[in-house]
């Protein structure tokens, strides 16, 4: 007896139409794909939820730091005051705005890519720290230089916009001297490449090209991959653009 495939078809679609009516079946026959986020991702501990869909990787962030500040209202018990000096030896000078409550969505390629043209990075949001902070470029403003901003970067080298977003243009001393090392992973670019710390194998970084990155193995990667480094001269995060192709933040 010939059998035909759309018999066959026929009889599966029955079979699951039964058992999906039947009393006793508890079983849904279709099994929606549930995507595994890389352990990698969980050190963003800032992060209020870390999803993957098999292509992005999406992580959500409220982009306040966990650790104390100058720029937080008083009332709130992260409140510190800061005087004396900051980044670069300069005197701190503190800046009109505060820090508010950020509702961040990161959408980063799961497999980073170099790309052929490499895209700048925006003013505001460039990626994500451990603490859900997010990164921004080496920029005050259209291609101003940081020189009289960093004044105003607060005891853990970080300060807020006027529209109250807290962020990190240089090392974020709380990652690498309290919650990790120097050495450490401290978080991601939105082209899905992670960013670590001024030193490695216990030295400090040398030899990053024009995005201020190279390739080799790290504790997180140990088959090697692309990675940022930050380091405490312009421009301090990324350089020329972005390496790979970026994701997208909306906030
Ligand atoms: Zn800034
Ligand atoms: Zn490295």
């Amino acid at each position: 007896m010939k059998i035909s495939t759309q018999e066959i078809i026929g009889f599966i679609t029955t079979v699951f139409i039964l058992s999906g009516c039947s009393k006793t079946s508890t079983t849904n026959p279709v099994t929606p794909v549930i995507y595994t986020v890389p352990a990698v991702y969980s050190k963003i501990y800032g992060a209020t939820s870390i999803t993957s869909d098999g292509t992005y990787i999406t992580i959500k962030t409220t982009g306040t730091p966990d650790h104390k500040s100058v720029y937080y209202p008083i009332a709130n018990t992260l409140y510190e005051a800061f005087s004396g000096t900051t980044f670069d030896s300069r005197t701190f000078v503190k800046n009109p705005n505060s820090i508010a409550t950020q509702n961040f969505t990161f959408k980063i390629p799961l497999n980073p890519v170099v790309a052929t043209n490499h895209a700048s990075t925006p003013l505001g949001a460039m990626g994500v720290s451990l603490n859900g902070v997010p990164f921004f470029n080496q920029y005050a403003g259209p291609n101003q230089p940081l020189t009289n901003e960093v004044m105003s970067f607060d005891k853990y080298w970080g300060h807020p916009t006027a529209t109250s977003q807290y962020h990190y243009h240089v090392e974020p001393l709380y990652l690498t001297t309290v919650k990790a090392t120097k050495s450490s992973l401290l978080g991601f670019l939105l082209d899905g490449f992670p960013v670590y710390g001024p030193e490695e194998n216990g030295a400090a970084v040398t030899g990053l090209d024009a995005y201020h990155g190279h390739t080799s193995v790290t504790a997180d990667y140990p088959n090697g991959i692309y990675h940022y480094h930050i380091t405490n001269t312009d421009p301090y995060i990324n350089g020329n653009g972005y390496y790979g192709t970026p994701g997208t933040v909306t906030q």
